[in-house]
């Protein structure tokens, strides 16, 4: 492409780049875990299922409680202690159902979806690597209440980092589920696609799970195959991103394709074909004349048609 594409600078992507420390030798020390939960610097993030509760404060929104303010919202569920930033100890809790409902209408508080929150940018940025994790692994606490190898009930131990059945004293860990989300290239051109759950004009990369006894590049290899029916050769990893709806972890990737005849797989996706270097420009820069965009800067998979933009087929080397 002759011209550099008028984008804007670039924006990073959402929940990643924490700046909290895990400190997971904490985790297994029950009474520094508990001091830390009423030290007066201690910050809670606070979910209500898969909402998260945020305070008004004039026109912003702060998602951070103090211990009091956070016992004060109701009947906690789990716990789980995050990490500490700059020291000062950070937890998730989650809310009992029903403690939930009656904060919905209360003039003081919001409840929002953590993905909503990213888009409007409704908090501060930096709040939203410690979310995706609160979020995670309290979704992981929900929906692990019982052993996948006894059916036992199981415990939460380890500051929220591990459940354990005491039947059969297997020990389970919150599971993050890989997901290869890619652009297949070829010269000027990429694949992009659609999935009936985009808003209308959206066209983003192919992605898909990870299966068992996979390579990445594999994976990569065969979802493109699957959705849209080209081979790959190369494949070219590019950065990942926590995406905690429930619980993935996007691994990019731009891959070069061999062949050049999209047959789409309708059971997967509603509609895929080629775009040149120039199109995804005007996508990116919302000026394209169809009305037609790309992901939000968000999401990883603008970063990943970005990077296609301004660089060519360079991105599968170097
Ligand atoms: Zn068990």
């Amino acid at each position: 492409m002759a011209q550099t594409p008028d984008l804007s600078a670039p924006q990073r992507q959402a929940y990643s780049g924490s700046r909290i420390e895990r400190a997971a030798a904490l985790r297994a020390d029950d009474a520094a875990l508990a001091a830390l939960a009423h030290n007066n610097r201690a910050g809670f993030y606070v979910f209500g299922g898969d909402a998260v509760v945020l305070k008004r404060q004039g026109d912003a929104l702060e998602p951070l409680f103090s211990p009091g303010e956070a016992r004060s919202l109701g009947a906690a569920g789990e716990t789980v202690f995050l990490g500490l930033l700059d020291e000062a100890p950070r937890f998730g809790q989650g809310l009992e159902p029903a403690a939930i409902e009656p904060l919905k209408t209360r003039g003081d508080l919001k409840l929002i979806d953590l993905r909503s929150i990213a888009v409007q940018g409704a908090v501060d940025a930096e709040h939203l690597p410690p979310l995706a994790e609160g979020k995670a692994i309290l979704g992981w606490h929900a929906r692990h209440r019982f052993c996948s190898n006894c059916g036992a009930s199981t415990k939460l131990v380890q500051g929220g980092w591990r459940r354990d059945c005491s039947a059969c004293d297997t020990e389970h860990f919150p599971r993050t589920d890989p997901v290869v989300i890619m652009l297949a290239i070829a010269g000027e051109r990429c694949v992009l696609g659609r999935s009936p759950r985009f808003p209308e004009t959206m066209w983003s990369c192919l992605a898909g799970f990870a299966e068992p006894g996979e390579s990445i590049e594999e994976a990569v290899r065969r979802e493109v195959a699957e959705e849209v029916g080209l081979a790959c050769a190369r494949v070219k990893y590019f950065a990942s991103q926590p995406w905690p709806f429930p619980s993935s972890l996007m691994i990019g990737c731009h891959a070069e394709a061999l062949t050049d005849k999209i047959v789409i797989d309708k059971s997967e996706i509603e509609d895929a074909r080629w775009f040149d270097r120039a199109e995804l420009t005007l996508m990116l820069a919302r000026k394209h004349p169809q009305g037609l965009t790309t992901p939000p800067p968000i999401a990883i998979a603008h970063h990943i048609i970005r990077a296609f933009v301004e660089r060519g087929r360079d991105v599968l080397v170097g």
